[in-house]
């Protein structure tokens, strides 16, 4: 590919730009971001640290591993975005409607130590993390003030992180975001009209077309999406259809670890450690059961950024060409 050319997202029907005469090579997207070894593994200034917990009123909801050897911890965010306690009301008038501020912010500490980079965590570790992540998303789902939740990371400042600890969030919205409803209407329509699941659909093309993949198990599929914002933008596909995160099986946690800890490696060996955001997107909590929508995590590595033509059109431009971002990965050695 050597002249511009838009591509259409089918699962949102954003165009983006693939620019490659924008780019000249893809190490020039390599930024260091946070170098972890040569940070503390212990910070007496962190709260998420192991021997810094404030058990005396402690407001953990979870915690994997015993009190004083844990693995992963989730607690409230001590700054939420939402409030937990509350009715959840709505208002209209006129032009204003509104909605009360309800909602669960919780923070998942995935390491008791300070300075390691999730790309450096044993499979194991994932495997907790997951489990933690699969217990409050179940946990939370009763609630039947939510409409939707949201398990995201942040990783390196580029990414808007303020803790350097490995954490990640989860937060739950009293109505369903645009991102996810845009997604599920698209899927609903595409539905209507061919009678497949159109991330079904997407993962059936990839896996026979091959370019773009970059890594494969049992259960799930790393790739980079045909229409890619931007360079080393990421997608993991479940290869069986299920509509929610919160169903998924021990089994299929252990691939999903596996293929996490690949890709994050990836990034981090190959990219020299960028700043990057991962998403879990899931389906609505009031939709248990679908044959349109299709759960998914999107990584999206920050090494470019986006300006006014962005925020002005909606339209992103990638420089890097998704079959060269695939590639690339691809080709990262790997012990
Ligand atoms: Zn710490
Ligand atoms: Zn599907």
């Amino acid at each position: 590919l050597k002249k511009p050319e838009l591509r259409q997202n089918l699962v949102t029907r954003q165009w983006v730009i693939i620019s490659p005469q924008r780019a000249n090579r893809p190490h020039d997207f390599e930024k260091k971001e946070n170098k972890k070894e040569t940070l503390p593994r212990y910070s007496p200034k962190c709260p998420f640290c192991r021997g810094n917990e404030k058990w005396e009123g402690s407001a953990e909801v979870l915690r994997i591993g015993d009190k004083k050897n844990w693995r992963v911890r989730v607690i409230p965010n001590k700054y939420p975005v939402l409030l937990k306690e509350g009715v959840r009301e709505w208002q209209v008038s006129g032009i204003k409607r509104k909605m009360t501020g309800i909602g669960i912010h919780e923070v998942i500490i995935e390491s008791p130590w300070h300075n390691l980079s999730p790309a450096l965590f044993s499979q194991q570790q994932i495997i907790y993390i997951l489990q933690a992540y699969k217990k409050r998303f179940r946990e939370i789902a009763q609630d039947k003030r939510l409409e939707q939740i949201i398990i995201f990371k942040n990783h390196g400042e580029a990414a808007g992180t303020s803790l350097i600890h490995p954490h990640s969030q989860l937060v739950a919205t009293p109505i369903v975001p645009y991102q996810i409803r845009f997604r599920y209407e698209e899927a609903e329509r595409y539905f209507d009209n061919t009678g497949r699941c159109v991330f079904c659909q997407i993962l059936a093309e990839e896996l026979s077309a091959g370019e773009r993949i970059i890594t494969q198990n049992k259960h799930f599929v790393s790739f980079v999406p045909y229409a890619a914002l931007s360079p080393y933008h990421i997608w993991i596909f479940p290869k069986v259809h299920a509509c929610s995160f919160q169903n998924i099986t021990l089994s299929e946690i252990k691939d999903l670890a596996s293929i996490l800890k690949d890709i994050l490696a990836r990034l981090y060996f190959g990219l020299d450690n960028p700043a990057y955001n991962y998403i879990i997107r899931s389906s609505p909590l009031d939709i248990s059961q679908s044959d349109c929508f299709h759960w998914y995590i999107s990584i999206v590595a920050r090494v470019t950024k986006s300006a006014g033509f962005e925020l002005g059109s909606g339209m992103f431009v990638n420089p890097l060409p998704p079959e060269e971002s695939a590639k690339f990965l691809r080709n990262v050695k790997l012990d």
